[in-house]
């Protein structure tokens, strides 16, 4: 190399030794939410059909179809994670989905069912799990490891208070969508040993959204834009939720 090279070269040099100790433009780390998940979990599956409705539609496919549509719903909320418990028609066992829900490790689990009611009868209700073994509440898990029937018992204030949000948001969106001389009456928040919720660890409802075999709601539940609201309703509650749980 000349001598002209060797000073283009130690210039070049120089340049990007000053390059690289130019003070970079400073940024303020943000303090971001955290992420917290919600379960969906789409009651029924597989062989299990759940209840039919007089035009054939499957409690199995209404809440999945809505399990995707609560999850469209919160799909802009970067602080939230939905995890889904089936992603189609696929058979699970009540252990399995005990093994979904305690693997995501969620804020809430929300189970969705529309089954029937005794008569004629149309309402929506919430259930979630009341202490079976006794009015103490367990010890909160050590690890991963807690005595599988008390799992629920250090998170039924949270499932209450969870449910309680889900029946603000829920009474006026049936109020608004259904049909005058249909309404979804709110039969209201049941705390009450849930079998299928052994197991898990975490907050967690039950969702009966309206009787499936009525033939007039069963054809709601065919309509778009009604399973769109209802989602949307649904969503808004797990914000909700998840909102105040923060406070
Ligand atoms: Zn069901």
């Amino acid at each position: 190399m000349n001598r002209r090279g060797l000073l283009a070269g130690c210039l070049l040099l120089g340049a990007m030794i000053v390059l690289a100790q130019a003070p970079q433009p400073v940024t303020t780390p943000q303090p971001s939410a955290p992420l917290l998940t919600v379960v969906l979990d789409a009651g029924h599956g597989g062989t299990d059909p759940g209840a039919v409705g007089p035009n054939l539609l499957k409690e199995k496919d209404l809440t999945l179809d809505l399990a995707k549509k609560i999850k469209a719903a919160l799909s802009t909320e970067v602080s939230i994670n939905v995890v889904l418990s089936r992603t189609d028609d696929t058979a699970l066992t009540d252990l399995a989905r005990v093994a979904i829900f305690n693997r995501a490790k969620p804020a809430l689990m929300v189970s969705l069912h529309a089954g029937n009611l005794p008569g004629s009868a149309n309402g929506f209700a919430l259930f979630c799990e009341r202490s079976a073994a006794s009015a103490e509440p367990a010890q909160p898990a050590t690890g991963d490891f807690f005595l599988w029937k008390e799992a629920q018992a250090p998170f039924l204030s949270e499932s209450l208070k969870a449910s309680l949000i889900f029946q603000e948001n829920l009474i006026p969106m049936f109020t608004k969508l259904q049909p005058t001389d249909l309404p979804c009456a709110f039969l209201g928040v049941h705390q009450v040993p849930l079998a299928a919720l052994e197991g898990a660890a975490l907050p967690a409802l039950v969702l009966e959204l309206g009787s499936l075999g009525l033939p007039r709601q069963a054809d709601l539940f065919k309509q778009e834009s009604y399973k769109k609201e209802v989602a949307g309703a649904i969503a808004s509650a797990i914000k909700e939720y998840f909102l105040k749980r923060a406070q």
